[in-house]
Parts: C-alpha cells; structure tokens; sequence
C-alpha cells in the first residue's frame, strides 16, 4: 500500500515545488538540479552492532574489524557499481559477516541462557515491500539467506524453530551443527551474564566443548563486533535491507529479537532502508526501523534527522543505533552507545569505515 502512495505524494511535493519555483524565479528548480546532480546512483551501509567498546582495544584486533567491514563493504559496492540489485548487495555483505566469527551473526552468535545459539535475520525489498525472515534458527549457516528464500518461495514473511531449519535447508541452504557457531570468547561472555545473575556455571556449550574450533582461527577481540545489518540503495532506485544476529547474550531461549521483526529491526520501502541493532525489546516496542521510514515519508525529514529522533527521542540512551539510506543516496549511521562498527560507500566515491563516534 505505501509504495502505491508515495508517488502520489512525491507528484503533490513535485507540483508545490514548481509553483513555488514560478514564484520565486525559478530558484526552487534550481536547488532542485543542483541536488539531483549530487546524488549518488548507488549508495550502502553496513554496520557490525551497536555497543560499548572499550578504546583499549588492541590495534590489531580493532584493525581485524575494520577490514571485515572494509571487505564486506567492498562486495557491496562491487554488486551496485556493476548495475546489481540493492537485494543482492544487503544479503551478500550480511552473509560475509555471518561467516566471520567477530560478529553476533551466524557463526561467532551468542549463546542463550541454555548454552546453546539461536539465530534471527531478516530481509526486505523496498520495491515491492516483499520480505523473508527466520528467528530461533539453529542449524542454518546464514540465516539471512533462509530469510531470503522464505521471501522468495513461500507466501509467508516469518518462519522460526524447527520449522524455519527445515525449510532453510529443503531450498538448499547449507545446514550446520550447533558447534560451528562456537567461540570461546562468547562462551566467556555467557558464563559472565550467568554470575552476574547468580547462576551456576555451564562449563561447556549445551553441546560440549567443540574438537576443533574453527571460529578461533583468527583473533577475536573481546567486547567488538555484534549484530551485522546492511542497507543500500541500487542504480534502478531500489533499496534494500538486511539485518541477522545471534540475539542478547543469555537471552531465554525461544526469545526473539527485532532484527527479524518487520518494521522493527529491519524495514525497506520505496523512500528509505533502515537496519538496527541494540535492545531489540526497545525496538519491537517503538517499531523504530518503521518509524524511521515512516518520519521521512510522512513528516519529509532527512533520513538522518529521522534516526536521530528515532533514537534520541523515542529510545532510551544507549538502546542501541541504526543506519538507514534513503532514495537520494543520503546516508545515517547513529548510535546512542559509544561505538558502532560501521562503514559507507557510494558511486560518489565515498568508502569509509569506523568504530566509535568521538574519533
Ligand atoms: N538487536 C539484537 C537483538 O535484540 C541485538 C543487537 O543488536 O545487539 O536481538
């Protein structure tokens, strides 16, 4: 329904702009070109999880993160540049960062409460408001591309659990066990949320500790890298976005997060993309990725203005960020908490990666 509004819209906005542009002596239409010239064809942002890392972080490590998303980015960009669609961009940089074990996403997930990893992803096509996503997932190596083929060969928008694995792997995802998923840095992360609550030690995974621990074959630095999300904005004027994440550290399990609620952590529409990450509770409760949209649409704010409100005024400090693009190629990348591993590039040349706010 939105997307068949909005070019209404846009034409009453069009129309106001040209009285006011024989008004003013052609100045308005004049601000108009300069502007249509500026945008970029193609922009994207990614982002690796809203958080609170310490600036002690070694330089190594920090460095590790940065290519991740610097390589992550790149595929993006390689995608759009080549006249690729917007979906293809946001689910190939998601799934990039679900294999690498630095991030809260496929493997390198969180555990639950139970040991064990439970996984959501979302995607959705802005063109068509068409959307796929999965939660509770266990068994799925890239949740976000299960969230993909429920968009694309089901007539549903959320599958979770069993039922979700199943059908995941019955369209050709590739299936893994529970152990995959494993670090031993996220392991500590649980055994330190369960003392705080004054609870027994697990000692190992629901699973048992893992032979051979595949995500530790590069460093991975402790506190950096959570949910991953992408959003970006093709040459045809597509936009796209994408969100996967192993949840909260210690979440109960069965617990799922906005990142594959529809409107809440991941949302596209004709006008804006939006991507989340932080207390996914404070985001289902605000339908923040669907407010953003919503602020740019019906209020004409700048995407940027939109997040900001989003986060400032309706989130509490430190609830988490976002990054949103919207049709012109303007991009957002907020957070409220004092790092987001981040990164944006456009057919303007941009391409830029960063980690906390204040550097
Ligand atoms: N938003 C995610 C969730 O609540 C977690 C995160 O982004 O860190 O599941």
């Amino acid at each position: 329904m939105f997307h068949r509004g909005a070019p209404i819209r846009f034409g009453v906005r069009a129309l106001l702009v040209l009285v006011a542009a024989g008004m003013l002596g052609g100045l308005a239409s004049a601000q108009d070109e300069t502007e249509a010239v500026a945008s970029p064809r193609w922009a994207i942002a990614v982002h690796g999880g809203a958080g609170k890392w310490s600036r002690e972080m070694p330089a190594d490590q920090r460095e590790a993160v940065e290519r991740s998303l610097r390589e992550a980015l790149a595929a993006g960009q390689k995608i759009l540049a080549a006249g690729g669609s917007a979906l293809d961009a946001v689910e190939t940089v998601v799934a990039m960062l679900e294999d690498d074990p630095q991030f809260n996403a496929g493997r390198g997930a969180v555990f639950t409460h139970a040991g064990t990893h439970e996984l959501d992803a979302a995607i959705m096509d802005g063109a068509t408001l068409r959307t796929g996503a999965v939660a509770g997932v266990t068994t799925v190596k890239n949740p976000v591309r299960a969230a993909r083929l429920v968009m694309e060969r089901s007539t549903h928008v959320l599958l979770v659990g069993a039922g979700a694995d199943e059908f995941a792997v019955m369209n050709g995802c590739e299936r893994v066990g529970q152990a995959y998923f494993f670090t031993s840095r996220r392991f500590r992360e649980l055994e330190e949320v369960r003392a705080a609550a004054g609870l027994a030690p697990l000692g190992t995974p629901a699973y048992g500790l893992p032979d051979e621990q595949p995500g530790e074959t590069q460093p991975v630095p402790e506190g950096a890298g959570g949910t991953v999300g992408c959003v970006a904005l093709d040459a045809d004027g597509r936009l796209a976005a994408a969100t996967s994440t192993g949840g909260l550290t210690g979440k109960l399990p069965g617990r799922v997060g906005d990142a594959p609620i529809c409107g809440a952590g991941t949302f596209a529409d004709g006008r804006c993309a939006v991507s989340c990450t932080g207390q996914g509770e404070q985001f289902i409760r605000h339908g923040i990725a669907r407010r953003v949209a919503w602020l740019v649409v019906e209020r004409g704010l700048a995407v940027d203005e939109a997040a900001r409100q989003c986060l400032e005024e309706v989130l509490q400090p430190g609830d988490g960020g976002l990054i949103a693009v919207d049709r012109a190629g303007r991009i957002s990348m907020r957070a409220t908490t004092v790092a987001m591993p981040r990164g944006a590039a456009d057919s303007s040349g941009r391409f830029e990666t960063a980690i906390w706010f204040d550097e």
